[in-house]
């Protein structure tokens, strides 16, 4: 039995070699040391502490270019920055006024990865058009990035929030906040999902946000949900553009470029789409249990051996033809075929309240903003598979959880049902949200029996929504796609739509929405497009 555990360690241990060789290659290329002053108190917060420490010292041991020093909070130095927080950081302080109030662990060590390379190249990646944005900005601007380390779209702001510092350091600083280590800030602020961010003390942004969005909501001082490019940007040929990141995405662009087709994938959110905020994944062929994040991340390294990427890029237009022009808020794409793999997006319950305090305690992502609820009240809505598995990771974090779903059973799968009893999470059954109430967060929710008309007040301090997804339908109705009457889109059983070139596959067409499913149909789309645009389907006598 010993002897069996042996090629996974070893596996696991040339990994860790590869990523640590990768990064020394990384780092060793700076022309400056990335420097990164650590400041602790061991009264307070000692676990972060030495959480920080921990990820900076392994850092700090892949290559001398990066440089930590720790000091103490009550000491001199602590004094002259005027750092009041244990665990903080502070980035190259004599360049940047940046500082990371918290621990840069689990997600968010991606960032700080990141954040050590622009440092040590003094010099923010940003596109032109994001540059030109910044440009414009002459009045100071003091941002703060609520994260959190486990959510997958927190790296996204923040890196655009060290972008943002490091491009502009004479008028822009930056803070960091995670809500773990810093749950009174958080309330402060009413941050009570991930990633949010102010600046000048207003919100300016709730959820991840492609790189031009976030420095024009920076610089208009709101929110901004629409990027239109001044110019002309580059220009890419390539023979299948796929939108959307998900499985579907992700496994259509290895079987197209396995086949010989140029692909690419645009993707505006989070590579994953909803795997990456799935808290554990159980019924992956060859994987037993694994986290969404971790097989996303296993499928997109897979993927980036086959397909150009393009994450943090959101297709603004699509103009048919023979290329078809595809433009995002970067540049466009000359195309053959398109496959639209955009997923679904999260259901909305519709209860008064529930718009006016998502953020502040209303949340449709446990992994993201479940942390926050530790040793609090929260009920989870819907019935199945999903709400199922956001109440047993809210359990499995000290969250006081309790579902309630509108019908008289649940219809989630008979494994997460039983681990539901054992874990005896209370259900609500023919109960209905009525309204969700509080001022600045999420105070109490207004239930009714929908069997005995009974009505009750119970407090709570947040509400967890799962109940199910809607298609992402936009693209496909602005190119004259059709659906069905469930609102899909509609296709001919080999992934084609009635326009011709376009495909679709995943769960924007419906039926059982499993990862492997999703992933079976972005491979089957992808055979279709290869033959299609070999032997041209249209042009094929009748
Ligand atoms: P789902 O299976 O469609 O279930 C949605 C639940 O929310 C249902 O119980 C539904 O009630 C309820 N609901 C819908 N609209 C509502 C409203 N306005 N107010 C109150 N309740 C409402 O969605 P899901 O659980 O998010 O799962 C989505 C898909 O992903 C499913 O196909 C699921 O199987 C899959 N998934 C699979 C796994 C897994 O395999 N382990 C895990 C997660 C998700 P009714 O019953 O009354 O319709």
């Amino acid at each position: 039995m010993a002897k069996a555990k042996e090629p996974k360690e070893t596996a696991g241990k040339g990994m860790e070699e590869k990523t640590e060789a990768r990064l020394r290659e990384l780092f060793e290329k700076m022309p400056y040391p990335a420097r990164v002053l650590l400041f602790t108190d061991k009264e307070k917060n000692e676990p972060f502490n030495q959480a920080a420490r921990q990820v900076l010292q392994i850092l700090r041991q892949v290559s001398p270019k990066v440089q930590i020093e720790e000091f103490d909070l009550r000491g001199e130095e602590a004094r002259k920055w005027n750092v009041g927080s244990s665990p903080a950081l502070l980035f190259d302080p004599e360049h940047y006024r940046i500082r990371w109030l918290g621990p840069p662990i689990g997600e968010e060590t991606r960032t700080l990865i990141i954040a050590l390379q622009m440092l040590g190249y003094r010099s923010a990646g940003l596109s032109d058009e994001s540059r030109k944005i910044l440009k414009k900005i002459d009045s100071p601007r003091h941002l703060k990035v609520f994260v959190s380390p486990t959510c997958p779209y927190c790296p996204q702001q923040a890196v655009n929030g060290f972008n943002a510092a490091i491009e502009r350091p004479d008028l822009i600083s930056l803070e960091i906040i995670d809500i773990q280590a810093n749950p009174d800030l958080a309330r402060k602020y009413g941050a009570q999902s991930v990633p949010q961010v102010f600046a000048d003390e207003k919100l300016i942004a709730m959820g991840a946000q492609p790189e031009e969005l976030f420095m024009s909501s920076l610089e208009k001082m709101e929110e901004q949900r629409i990027f239109i490019p001044e110019t002309d940007a580059a220009e890419v040929e390539t023979d299948l553009v796929i939108v959307g990141g998900g499985p579907a995405g992700l496994t259509a662009g290895i079987y197209a470029a396995r086949s010989g087709l140029r692909s690419v994938i645009v993707e505006k959110g989070i590579l994953g789409g909803q795997v990456a905020t799935t808290p554990v994944v159980e019924n992956y062929p060859g994987l037993t249990q694994v986290g969404g994040k971790a097989l996303v991340d296993i499928m997109l390294e897979h993927a980036l051996q086959y397909a150009n990427i393009f994450p943090g890029e959101e297709v603004t237009e699509i103009r048919p033809g023979d290329p078809f022009l595809v433009l995002t808020n970067r540049r466009r794409f000359k195309t053959r075929a398109l496959l639209l793999a955009t997923g679904a997006r999260y259901r909305n319950l519709g209860a008064p309240g529930e718009a006016r305090l998502s953020g502040r305690g209303v949340s449709y992502c446990s992994t993201c903003d479940g942390p926050l609820f530790t040793g609090k009240k929260v009920i989870i809505v819907g019935g199945g598979n999903s709400a199922v598995t956001e109440a047993l990771n809210l359990k499995n974090i000290n969250v006081d959880a309790t579902l309630v779903h509108r019908r008289d059973g649940l219809r989630a799968q008979e494994h997460l049902l039983k681990s539901l009893k054992a874990n005896n999470i209370p259900v609500l059954l023919n109960t209905e949200v009525q309204e969700i109430r509080g001022d600045q967060e999420v105070r109490e929710v207004i239930l009714t029996n929908n069997k005995t008309g009974e009505r009750k007040t119970v407090p709570v301090n947040g509400v967890f929504v799962a109940i199910g997804y809607d298609p992402e339908v936009e693209l496909a109705k602005k190119l004259g796609v059709e659906l069905t009457p469930d609102g899909y889109i509609k296709h001919d059983g080999r992934h084609r739509t009635n326009v011709q070139g376009i495909y679709a596959a995943g769960d924007v067409e419906g039926g059982y929405k499993q990862i492997v499913i999703a992933a079976g149909k972005g491979s089957e789309a992808a055979l279709t497009i290869f033959e299609d645009l070999i032997n041209p389907y249209w042009k094929k006598p009748a």
